[in-house]
Protein backbone atom coordinates (compact mmCIF):
# COMPACT_ATOMS: atom_id res chain seq x y z
CA UNK A 1 0.00 0.00 0.00
CA UNK A 2 2.79 2.68 0.99
CA UNK A 3 4.99 1.48 -2.26
CA UNK A 4 1.50 2.01 -4.27
CA UNK A 5 0.93 5.70 -2.77
CA UNK A 6 5.04 6.21 -2.95
CA UNK A 7 4.66 5.37 -6.75
CA UNK A 8 1.40 7.62 -7.49
CA UNK A 9 3.09 10.55 -5.53
CA UNK A 10 6.18 10.60 -7.68
CA UNK A 11 4.02 10.12 -10.86
CA UNK A 12 1.64 13.55 -9.86
CA UNK A 13 5.35 15.37 -8.51
CA UNK A 14 6.90 14.55 -12.36
CA UNK A 15 4.10 15.61 -13.51
CA UNK A 16 3.92 19.00 -12.19
CA UNK A 17 7.77 19.56 -12.77
CA UNK A 18 7.90 18.35 -16.51
CA UNK A 19 4.64 20.71 -16.73
CA UNK A 20 6.80 23.41 -15.36
CA UNK A 21 9.20 23.01 -17.49
CA UNK A 22 7.60 22.78 -20.26
CA UNK A 23 6.25 26.33 -19.24
CA UNK A 24 9.37 27.83 -18.83
CA UNK A 25 10.51 26.48 -22.36
CA UNK A 26 7.64 27.59 -24.29
CA UNK A 27 8.13 31.13 -22.58
CA UNK A 28 11.46 31.51 -23.25
CA UNK A 29 11.35 30.61 -26.42
CA UNK A 30 8.37 33.07 -26.99
CA UNK A 31 10.29 35.82 -25.18
CA UNK A 32 13.03 35.70 -27.88
CA UNK A 33 10.61 36.67 -30.79
CA UNK A 34 8.79 39.31 -27.75
CA UNK A 35 11.31 42.29 -28.69
CA UNK A 36 11.03 41.57 -32.65
CA UNK A 37 7.80 41.19 -32.52
CA UNK A 38 6.35 44.48 -30.22
CA UNK A 39 4.53 42.65 -27.59
CA UNK A 40 6.90 43.96 -25.14
CA UNK A 41 5.09 47.18 -24.00
CA UNK A 42 5.87 49.82 -20.69
CA UNK A 43 3.36 50.96 -18.44
CA UNK A 44 4.68 53.80 -16.20
CA UNK A 45 3.70 54.66 -12.48
CA UNK A 46 3.38 58.10 -11.11
CA UNK A 47 5.41 58.98 -8.00
CA UNK A 48 4.10 61.42 -5.53
CA UNK A 49 5.80 63.68 -2.93
CA UNK A 50 3.23 63.00 -0.29
CA UNK A 51 3.21 66.74 1.59
CA UNK A 52 2.41 68.13 -1.23
CA UNK A 53 0.89 65.60 -3.93
CA UNK A 54 2.74 67.33 -6.41
CA UNK A 55 4.14 64.28 -9.36
CA UNK A 56 7.99 63.74 -8.75
CA UNK A 57 8.42 60.87 -11.54
CA UNK A 58 7.61 57.68 -12.84
CA UNK A 59 8.76 53.89 -12.82
CA UNK A 60 8.95 52.23 -16.07
CA UNK A 61 6.95 48.49 -15.68
CA UNK A 62 7.61 45.99 -18.40
CA UNK A 63 4.25 44.47 -20.01
CA UNK A 64 3.98 41.60 -22.31
CA UNK A 65 1.50 40.73 -23.97
CA UNK A 66 1.62 37.07 -26.00
CA UNK A 67 -0.83 36.41 -28.64
CA UNK A 68 -0.28 32.61 -27.36
CA UNK A 69 0.18 32.97 -24.00
CA UNK A 70 -1.88 36.19 -22.93
CA UNK A 71 -0.55 38.61 -20.64
CA UNK A 72 2.57 37.39 -18.97
CA UNK A 73 3.51 38.37 -15.37
CA UNK A 74 7.25 40.14 -15.27
CA UNK A 75 7.57 38.36 -11.92
CA UNK A 76 7.28 34.93 -14.19
CA UNK A 77 8.89 36.68 -17.25
CA UNK A 78 12.05 38.55 -15.81
CA UNK A 79 14.22 35.49 -13.71
CA UNK A 80 13.58 33.76 -17.04
CA UNK A 81 14.96 36.37 -18.71
CA UNK A 82 17.69 36.80 -16.68
CA UNK A 83 18.49 33.01 -16.54
CA UNK A 84 18.96 32.77 -20.14
CA UNK A 85 20.25 36.19 -20.81
CA UNK A 86 18.20 38.00 -23.22
CA UNK A 87 17.47 40.40 -20.11
CA UNK A 88 20.19 42.00 -21.74
CA UNK A 89 18.84 43.07 -24.44
CA UNK A 90 15.05 43.40 -23.02
CA UNK A 91 17.06 45.82 -20.39
CA UNK A 92 18.39 47.86 -23.09
CA UNK A 93 14.90 48.49 -25.15
CA UNK A 94 13.77 49.17 -21.21
CA UNK A 95 16.12 51.56 -21.05
CA UNK A 96 16.19 53.42 -24.17
CA UNK A 97 12.43 53.11 -24.91
CA UNK A 98 11.79 54.89 -21.10
CA UNK A 99 14.48 57.86 -22.01
CA UNK A 100 12.60 58.16 -25.39
CA UNK A 101 9.11 58.38 -23.61
CA UNK A 102 10.27 60.80 -20.93
CA UNK A 103 12.35 63.06 -23.83
CA UNK A 104 8.72 63.18 -25.66
CA UNK A 105 7.05 64.27 -23.00
CA UNK A 106 9.62 66.95 -21.92
CA UNK A 107 9.35 68.19 -25.50
CA UNK A 108 5.45 68.53 -25.12
CA UNK A 109 6.20 71.15 -22.37
CA UNK A 110 4.85 68.54 -19.90
CA UNK A 111 6.57 68.38 -16.30
CA UNK A 112 7.26 65.07 -16.06
CA UNK A 113 9.84 64.60 -13.45
CA UNK A 114 12.45 61.99 -13.03
CA UNK A 115 11.98 58.44 -15.22
CA UNK A 116 12.98 55.36 -13.22
CA UNK A 117 13.81 52.19 -14.76
CA UNK A 118 14.42 48.87 -13.10
CA UNK A 119 18.00 46.92 -13.63
CA UNK A 120 17.92 43.26 -13.25
CA UNK A 121 21.31 41.99 -11.71
CA UNK A 122 22.88 40.44 -14.60
CA UNK A 123 22.56 44.08 -16.23
CA UNK A 124 24.42 45.21 -13.09
CA UNK A 125 26.21 42.73 -13.38
CA UNK A 126 27.85 44.50 -16.92
CA UNK A 127 31.24 46.72 -15.97
CA UNK A 128 30.47 48.76 -18.88
CA UNK A 129 26.63 49.74 -17.92
CA UNK A 130 27.30 53.42 -17.50
CA UNK A 131 29.00 53.56 -21.14
CA UNK A 132 25.73 51.73 -21.96
CA UNK A 133 23.30 54.31 -20.15
CA UNK A 134 25.51 57.14 -21.61
CA UNK A 135 24.86 55.98 -24.98
CA UNK A 136 21.29 56.08 -24.51
CA UNK A 137 21.29 59.57 -22.72
CA UNK A 138 22.97 61.02 -25.75
CA UNK A 139 20.63 58.94 -28.71
CA UNK A 140 18.00 60.01 -26.85
CA UNK A 141 18.36 63.69 -25.52
CA UNK A 142 17.57 62.90 -22.25
CA UNK A 143 19.07 64.87 -18.99
CA UNK A 144 21.07 62.36 -17.10
CA UNK A 145 19.45 64.29 -13.55
CA UNK A 146 16.29 62.87 -15.17
CA UNK A 147 17.01 59.39 -15.12
CA UNK A 148 16.67 56.95 -12.29
CA UNK A 149 18.06 53.17 -11.96
CA UNK A 150 16.43 51.26 -9.30
CA UNK A 151 18.76 48.08 -8.20
CA UNK A 152 17.42 45.72 -5.95
CA UNK A 153 18.61 45.60 -2.50
CA UNK A 154 19.93 41.68 -3.33
CA UNK A 155 21.85 42.26 -6.58
CA UNK A 156 23.35 44.96 -5.20
CA UNK A 157 24.48 42.60 -2.43
CA UNK A 158 25.19 39.61 -4.85
CA UNK A 159 27.80 41.94 -6.62
CA UNK A 160 29.72 43.96 -4.27
CA UNK A 161 32.43 43.80 -6.48
CA UNK A 162 31.39 45.60 -9.55
CA UNK A 163 28.99 47.51 -7.35
CA UNK A 164 31.41 50.42 -6.32
CA UNK A 165 32.76 50.64 -9.72
CA UNK A 166 29.45 50.53 -11.42
CA UNK A 167 27.62 52.88 -9.16
CA UNK A 168 30.55 55.33 -8.95
CA UNK A 169 30.71 55.48 -13.01
CA UNK A 170 26.75 56.13 -12.50
CA UNK A 171 26.86 58.67 -10.19
CA UNK A 172 29.81 60.37 -12.23
CA UNK A 173 27.22 60.79 -15.00
CA UNK A 174 25.00 62.74 -12.67
CA UNK A 175 21.97 59.47 -12.53
CA UNK A 176 20.52 58.64 -9.52
CA UNK A 177 20.56 55.69 -8.08
CA UNK A 178 17.34 54.15 -5.44
CA UNK A 179 17.56 50.59 -3.48
CA UNK A 180 14.75 48.94 -4.80
CA UNK A 181 12.76 46.17 -2.63
CA UNK A 182 14.57 48.20 0.58
CA UNK A 183 14.14 46.03 3.90
CA UNK A 184 14.44 42.02 1.80
CA UNK A 185 17.76 42.03 1.25
CA UNK A 186 20.36 40.95 4.07
CA UNK A 187 22.13 44.14 3.93
CA UNK A 188 25.04 44.71 5.72
CA UNK A 189 24.01 48.58 6.33
CA UNK A 190 27.45 49.95 5.75
CA UNK A 191 27.37 49.75 1.94
CA UNK A 192 24.72 52.48 2.64
CA UNK A 193 27.44 55.00 3.02
CA UNK A 194 29.88 53.54 1.18
CA UNK A 195 28.05 53.70 -2.40
CA UNK A 196 26.59 56.54 -4.34
CA UNK A 197 23.16 55.86 -3.45
CA UNK A 198 19.91 58.72 -3.93
CA UNK A 199 17.32 56.57 -2.66
CA UNK A 200 15.46 53.95 -0.49
CA UNK A 201 12.15 52.56 -1.80
CA UNK A 202 10.57 50.48 0.90
CA UNK A 203 9.63 47.02 0.13
CA UNK A 204 5.77 46.83 -0.44
CA UNK A 205 5.38 44.06 2.19
CA UNK A 206 5.98 46.55 5.20
CA UNK A 207 3.53 48.52 3.44
CA UNK A 208 0.89 46.31 3.43
CA UNK A 209 -0.20 45.72 6.95
CA UNK A 210 0.62 49.78 8.39
CA UNK A 211 -0.55 51.35 10.61
CA UNK A 212 -2.25 48.29 12.61
CA UNK A 213 0.63 46.09 12.82
CA UNK A 214 3.51 46.80 15.33
CA UNK A 215 6.42 45.18 13.79
CA UNK A 216 5.65 47.31 10.59
CA UNK A 217 5.46 50.34 11.88
CA UNK A 218 8.51 49.90 13.69
CA UNK A 219 10.20 48.74 10.19
CA UNK A 220 8.87 51.68 8.43
CA UNK A 221 10.03 54.49 10.76
CA UNK A 222 13.15 52.82 11.56
CA UNK A 223 13.89 53.25 7.37
CA UNK A 224 12.68 56.36 7.47
CA UNK A 225 14.78 57.55 9.93
CA UNK A 226 18.18 56.15 8.27
CA UNK A 227 17.29 57.47 5.26
CA UNK A 228 16.97 60.77 6.77
CA UNK A 229 20.17 60.33 8.86
CA UNK A 230 22.07 59.39 5.12
CA UNK A 231 20.48 62.28 3.33
CA UNK A 232 18.74 59.91 0.81
CA UNK A 233 15.27 60.19 -0.27
CA UNK A 234 12.56 57.83 1.03
CA UNK A 235 9.56 56.15 -1.18
CA UNK A 236 7.39 53.96 0.14
CA UNK A 237 6.07 51.78 -2.13
CA UNK A 238 2.30 49.80 -2.78
CA UNK A 239 0.66 52.45 -1.01
CA UNK A 240 -3.51 51.23 -1.41
CA UNK A 241 -4.73 52.80 1.23
CA UNK A 242 -5.33 56.06 2.96
CA UNK A 243 -4.79 54.97 6.77
CA UNK A 244 -1.13 54.24 5.11
CA UNK A 245 -1.11 57.15 3.37
CA UNK A 246 -1.75 59.25 6.55
CA UNK A 247 0.44 56.97 8.46
CA UNK A 248 3.65 57.86 6.15
CA UNK A 249 2.62 61.53 6.51
CA UNK A 250 2.61 61.81 9.74
CA UNK A 251 5.98 60.03 9.98
CA UNK A 252 7.61 62.19 7.51
CA UNK A 253 8.17 59.69 4.32
CA UNK A 254 8.95 61.64 1.49
CA UNK A 255 7.36 60.12 -1.43
CA UNK A 256 4.80 57.41 -2.18
CA UNK A 257 3.98 55.14 -4.98
CA UNK A 258 0.72 52.71 -5.42
CA UNK A 259 -2.57 52.03 -6.78
CA UNK A 260 -3.73 54.36 -4.11
CA UNK A 261 -2.60 57.16 -6.42
CA UNK A 262 -2.58 54.75 -9.73
CA UNK A 263 -1.43 51.84 -11.26
CA UNK A 264 1.26 51.50 -13.61
CA UNK A 265 -0.57 52.96 -16.86
CA UNK A 266 0.04 53.01 -20.48
CA UNK A 267 1.71 55.97 -21.84
CA UNK A 268 -1.67 57.44 -23.71
CA UNK A 269 -2.88 57.45 -19.98
CA UNK A 270 0.11 58.93 -18.58
CA UNK A 271 -0.18 61.68 -21.36
CA UNK A 272 -3.53 62.53 -20.11
CA UNK A 273 -2.66 62.52 -16.42
CA UNK A 274 0.69 64.98 -17.47
CA UNK A 275 -1.64 67.21 -19.33
CA UNK A 276 -4.56 67.59 -16.47
CA UNK A 277 -1.42 69.42 -14.39
CA UNK A 278 -0.02 69.93 -11.07
CA UNK A 279 -2.68 68.29 -8.58
CA UNK A 280 -3.42 69.75 -5.46
CA UNK A 281 -2.23 68.24 -2.01
CA UNK A 282 -3.89 65.41 -0.92
CA UNK A 283 -5.99 66.53 2.27
P1 LIG B 1 9.26 46.51 -8.51
O1 LIG B 1 10.30 47.23 -9.27
O2 LIG B 1 9.41 46.49 -7.03
O3 LIG B 1 7.89 47.18 -8.95
C1 LIG B 1 6.77 47.32 -8.13
C2 LIG B 1 5.71 46.29 -8.43
O4 LIG B 1 4.62 46.48 -7.53
C3 LIG B 1 5.11 46.40 -9.82
O5 LIG B 1 4.72 45.09 -10.22
C4 LIG B 1 3.87 47.26 -9.58
O6 LIG B 1 2.88 47.10 -10.57
C5 LIG B 1 3.42 46.73 -8.25
N1 LIG B 1 2.65 47.70 -7.49
C6 LIG B 1 2.72 49.04 -7.52
N2 LIG B 1 1.86 49.60 -6.65
C7 LIG B 1 1.22 48.58 -6.04
C8 LIG B 1 0.20 48.51 -5.03
O7 LIG B 1 -0.29 49.52 -4.51
N3 LIG B 1 -0.21 47.27 -4.66
C9 LIG B 1 0.31 46.13 -5.20
N4 LIG B 1 -0.17 44.97 -4.77
N5 LIG B 1 1.27 46.17 -6.15
C10 LIG B 1 1.72 47.37 -6.57
P2 LIG B 1 5.04 44.53 -11.68
O8 LIG B 1 4.85 45.59 -12.70
O9 LIG B 1 4.27 43.25 -11.81
O10 LIG B 1 6.58 44.22 -11.60
C11 LIG B 1 7.09 43.26 -10.72
C12 LIG B 1 8.58 43.31 -10.66
O11 LIG B 1 9.14 42.92 -11.93
C13 LIG B 1 9.16 44.69 -10.38
O12 LIG B 1 9.14 44.96 -9.00
C14 LIG B 1 10.56 44.54 -10.93
O13 LIG B 1 11.39 43.90 -10.00
C15 LIG B 1 10.34 43.62 -12.12
N6 LIG B 1 10.30 44.44 -13.34
C16 LIG B 1 9.26 45.07 -13.94
N7 LIG B 1 9.66 45.72 -15.04
C17 LIG B 1 11.00 45.51 -15.16
C18 LIG B 1 12.01 45.91 -16.10
O14 LIG B 1 11.77 46.65 -17.05
N8 LIG B 1 13.29 45.46 -15.87
C19 LIG B 1 13.60 44.66 -14.79
N9 LIG B 1 14.87 44.27 -14.65
N10 LIG B 1 12.68 44.28 -13.90
C20 LIG B 1 11.40 44.70 -14.08
MG1 LIG C 1 11.17 49.05 -9.02
MG1 LIG D 1 10.09 47.53 -5.51
MG1 LIG E 1 9.50 44.21 -6.18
Amino acid sequence: RAKLAGRNCIRVFSRELSEEIQRRVLLEARLKQALERRELVLHYQPKREISTGRLTGWEALLRWQSPELGSVSPDEFIPLAERSGLILPIGEWVLREACRQMRAWQDAGLAAGTMAVNLSARQFRQMDLAEEVSAVLRDTGLAPADLELEITESSLMDNLATAATVLTDLERLGIRIAVDDFGTGYSSLSYLKTFPLHCLKIDRSFIRDIPGDDNDTAIVRTIIALAGTLGLTVVAEGVETEAQLAYLRANRCDQAQGYLFSRPLPPEACLALLRAGPRRAAA
